[in-house]
């Protein structure tokens, strides 16, 4: 019988990672834009021309608003899930739609959370998972809107994979985390290659590289290729879905890397060999 100190663990667990996942969100909004004003920024002090000044822009700044009318959100209607619940999805000022995005990635956070805690308990290697889920869900998003997978979240994420194999948190060896890192980045990097001298058109970026490298340090290199199969099978099947029902983006480019993330959430779901045996089946 489970005792139910855990299952007090798993619930606080949850009511934090709505938290969290609240603040996910702005990252997931911010961050690119943040990152368009540093290209921009960078131009012009390479191009020696004189940039417009603009209103600072970071995670914090401006407040949160909505961004149909503009009104800042007040804190009783910013509550993860249960604001967008009782306001029936709309702004309380302008009754213009929220996307839905917002409480998926909440209650994806909570469940993710909840998932580490019930795994490794209240440890330093679940809050490393905790980290570890947090940043794939960010990167997953910002790669399905945007394409970009942002240094500033993979190259960290690939560091703190090492370390926890080295401090025994996560689930590989230190030779298997550096050896997954190095043979993650370096297949994608393989195929780009050949897919580019084949046809002549860029198959995938190179956030994908990283972020396999990523997922390889985290696993070690004995996941690698189940990650590959499983992205790109559920990758080619949800692109013919899209090209059925008719919604692919412009160019018909789909990003890999909310695949590779969807793996990684799979690995760490499951015990590696499950997921070994599955693709035998
Ligand atoms: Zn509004």
């Amino acid at each position: 019988m489970i005792p139910s100190a855990v299952y007090t663990g798993v619930f606080s667990a949850g009511i934090l990672g709505l938290l969290i996942g609240s603040f996910l969100n702005v990252v997931i909004c911010r961050l690119p834009k943040m990152l368009e004003h540093r290209w921009a920024r960078d131009y012009h002090e390479w191009a020696g021309t004189a940039q417009a000044p603009s209103e600072p822009f970071n995670l914090w700044t401006p407040a949160s608003h909505c961004p149909e009318c503009s009104q800042p959100v007040r804190w009783h209607h910013n509550i993860p899930v249960l604001s967008f619940v009782l306001l029936r999805g709309r702004c309380k000022q302008c009754r213009g739609a929220i996307s839905l995005k917002y409480p998926l990635v909440e209650l994806a956070t909570a469940g993710l959370f909840a998932l580490c805690v019930a795994r490794w308990g209240w440890t330093p290697a679940a809050a490393l998972w905790c980290i570890f889920s947090s940043a794939i869900l960010v990167l997953a998003v910002i790669d399905w809107e945007t394409t970009l997978l942002p240094d500033v979240i993979t190259l960290p994420l690939l560091w703190l994979g090492l370390i926890a194999a080295d401090m025994q948190w996560s689930q590989a060896s230190l030779p298997d985390a550096l050896w997954g890192a190095v043979l993650g980045y370096l297949s994608l990097w393989s195929v780009y290659w050949v897919f580019k001298l084949v046809t002549a058109k860029e198959g995938m970026g190179f956030g994908d590289f990283k972020l396999l490298a990523c997922l390889g340090a985290w696993f070690g290199w004995q996941l690698l290729i189940p990650i590959i199969l499983l992205s790109s099978v559920v990758g080619i099947v949800v692109g013919l879905a899209l090209k059925w029902l008719g919604s692919q983006r412009e160019g018909g480019y789909i990003p890999f890397g909310p695949f590779l993330a969807g793996a990684g959430f799979l690995c760490l779901a499951g015990k590696p060999h499950t997921i070994l045996n599955f693709l035998a089946l």
